[in-house]
């Protein structure tokens, strides 16, 4: 496996796999099984894999936890290098960004798939993040880039620029991979740090293995904002006090064009976010 840190060393591999179907997945690091699933599918749809590890600045606010990011190199090159990666690129923030962030060009998606959920809470983040997977896809050129549905808007966000700015990429979703337990695996599930704490994040698989439960028993379609109201708060009435959590949205939207979805029918998709603690979980599901 080699690992490269700037385009000039990406150069000389990509000439040497002229002819190879190239997939790229890109990820923050503090790989999971979740990365590690992404990659097999690359392997199985490519010749030749690059996992591009990149803390991305451009797409955390303010507030956010940037400094705190896990950024276990050498444990997330040994993942790469037991999955059969053939290149991991580990650009620096000023490889990625030579003149700064403020100075970057941005790429803005369009404001009707950001205005709400993820985008509304993180002002600015879908802007970081479709700039830096344009730099990536410009720079490492892949026949295929993989993305995870866990991160449900992201994908909505990036297929909608790819097709918009016609990039010559196929996007690949690999479905949200989750703990036995149902905890959707995440590189912040390592801040969950009682027992206590951890036990409390299932709340969002609660809530939406329930609204499912309730989709399937019932006899006609369930108006959307009564049964996430009435699922919601039934959860958080269930769980321990001594962890707060703060719901940030839980809400439907259609998959294919991520508007609202005012009834809950097979191909509706959830969406959810909360502080457990001072931990953001996301999770999601597509009704069935
Ligand atoms: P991240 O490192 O969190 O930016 O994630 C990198 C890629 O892995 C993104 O496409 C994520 O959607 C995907 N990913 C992260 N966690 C999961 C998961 N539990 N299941 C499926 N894909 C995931």
């Amino acid at each position: 496996m080699q690992t490269v840190t700037n385009p000039a060393e990406y150069e000389g591999l990509y000439r040497q796999w002229a002819g190879r179907k190239i997939a790229l997945v890109p990820t923050m690091g503090a790989l999971h099984e979740g990365h590690l699933a992404l990659i097999r599918m690359a392997r199985r749809f490519a010749d030749k894999v690059v996992v591009s590890i990149f803390v991305n600045p451009l797409q955390f606010g303010p507030q956010e936890d940037l400094s705190d990011y896990p950024r276990p190199k050498e444990a997330d090159l040994a993942s790469c290098r037991d999955a059969g990666v053939d290149a991991v690129f580990y650009p620096s923030v000023e490889v990625m960004y030579p003149n700064g962030t403020d100075c970057a060009t941005q790429v803005i998606p369009p404001e009707s798939l950001t205005d709400r959920y993820c985008g509304a809470f993180r002002p600015g983040h879908f802007v970081g993040v479709a700039t830096v997977v344009l730099k990536l896809l410009a720079l490492i050129r892949p026949h295929i880039a993989i993305f995870g549905e866990k991160d449900a808007q992201q994908l909505a966000v990036i297929r909608a620029m790819v097709k918009d700015l016609q990039v010559q990429v196929e996007i690949m979703a690999h479905p949200l991979v989750r703990e036995m337990d149902g905890l959707a695996l995440s590189s912040r599930n390592r801040y969950l740090q009682t027992e206590a704490e951890r036990k409390a994040a299932l709340c969002l698989y609660q809530m939406l293995s329930q609204v499912q439960r309730l989709v399937q028993e019932a006899p006609q379609p369930l108006l959307t904002s009564e049964i996430l109201a009435q699922v919601s708060n039934q959860v958080l009435s269930e769980q321990d006090p001594s962890v707060p959590i703060r719901l940030q949205y839980f809400e439907a939207v259609e998959d294919s064009t991520f508007r609202p979805a005012t009834s809950l029918n097979p191909g509706v998709r959830l969406l959810i976010a909360a502080y457990v603690g001072d931990v953001r979980l996301i999770d999601n599901w597509l009704i069935q």
